[in-house]
């Protein structure tokens, strides 16, 4: 079984290893010694500034999305919602349920983020944040921080970023484009199991915004994370298996730049484009390429999973039998794509002859 999702992935062998070791206990300076260098890690490969703050949280990428709404945003507070997909759209749920004002710039499917998008937004200035899911994992859609980071900047938005599918992919630069709060997940690009969330805010946001609130929460209140993770602590039984997998991933990453996810991404595109398939002209995140395959993707995916054991990630809704969306995250190699286009090119042809006779 091969997995081409988008999380959870195909995993690491080393990964694997560190999963199968016994858990340790954790109120321990040993583990706080790894939280501490988890954190020192995390901030290096997001280019954040030094002061910068970090929460581990045991959640899905979900939780702590509504986390970082919750600790940052109160009724006072209005924003701006990138809606673009899924998980555009869950950000706008989240805001319904807390009762914030937002207002949505809603995309089509495959409709491009443009800086006109941004300019026909009135009074632009009297926002608090922009909210963005950086690659819109139901589209593929990279969307461009430059411009959005611009926007921010000009009209003093704080600027709330959804890497989830991104970080390990795709280049996020905290410093560069000014971002206030990072969101990013274990089981995507890192390939590490589902249940570790973690959330990266800028200082700025954590004096103006976070040590205002009221406390809302128990569980997800950021000010106790904070505090805690000041001597490599949580305040409740982190995921303390999957911490490790990330230490683990963490220290190794950089040396397996062969089979990174822009490389694969780069590759399965062109074989895509020499074998007669085609996906959307769009900025693409490295973390998946849609697959247009209209009217036959739900034939696709079922092939591929029953037959090749090839999993790639279905779509829903009105998207089912257009696209399968074929992911780059995790242990994958050139030559697994080298297979999955032979398996494409053949359910292809077999769809083809029976559509002739
Ligand atoms: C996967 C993902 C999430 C989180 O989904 P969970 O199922 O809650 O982990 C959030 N945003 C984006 C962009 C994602 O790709």
């Amino acid at each position: 079984m091969k997995l081409f999702t988008l999380g959870p992935v195909q995993m690491f062998e080393e990964t694997l290893e560190v999963r199968s070791r016994q858990i340790p206990y954790f109120r321990t300076t040993e583990f706080s010694d790894i939280m501490l260098e988890n954190e020192r890690l995390i901030k290096k490969r997001l280019n954040s500034l030094s002061d910068s703050k970090i929460v581990f949280l045991t959640a899905s990428g979900t939780g702590a999305m509504e986390a970082t709404v919750i600790n940052c945003f109160n009724q006072n507070d209005r924003l701006l919602i990138l809606n673009g997909g899924g998980f555009g759209k869950r950000f706008c749920e989240i805001c319904d349920i807390h009762g914030i004002a937002y207002e949505a710039i809603n995309l089509k499917w495959n409709e491009e983020l443009t800086s006109e998008h941004l300019q026909k937004i009135e009074k632009p200035n009297e926002f608090t944040a922009f909210l963005v899911n950086v690659d819109e994992t139901t589209s593929g859609q990279l969307y461009d921080l430059e411009c959005i980071s611009d926007f921010c900047k000009i009209n003093g938005l704080l600027l709330i970023v959804d890497a989830i599918s991104s970080f390990g992919a795709d280049n996020i630069d905290m410093d560069r484009f000014g971002i206030d709060a990072c969101i990013i997940s274990s089981q995507k690009a890192m390939g590490l199991a589902p249940g570790l969330s973690i959330v990266i805010l800028s200082n700025n946001i954590y004096e103006k915004k976070v040590l205002k609130q009221p406390q809302k929460t128990l569980y997800f209140d950021f000010k106790n994370h904070i505090e805690n993770q000041k001597r490599g602590q949580t305040p409740f039984t982190p995921a303390v298996g999957i911490l490790f997998e990330l230490n683990d991933y963490l220290k190794r990453i950089s040396d397996n730049k062969e089979d990174s996810p822009a490389i694969l991404a780069k590759y399965f595109r062109e074989k895509l484009e020499q074998n007669g398939f085609k996906y959307p002209d769009i900025p693409l995140s490295n973390a998946l390429t849609p697959v247009m395959l209209e009217p036959d993707a739900t034939k696709y995916y079922e092939i591929l999973k029953d037959r090749y054991e090839m999993i790639v990630t279905p779509s829903g809704g009105d998207l089912k039998n257009v696209i399968v969306r074929v992911g780059h995250l995790g242990k994958l190699k050139k030559s697994d794509y080298d297979e999955l286009i032979q398996a494409m090119k053949d359910i292809r042809q077999e769809i083809e002859l029976k559509k002739e006779g």
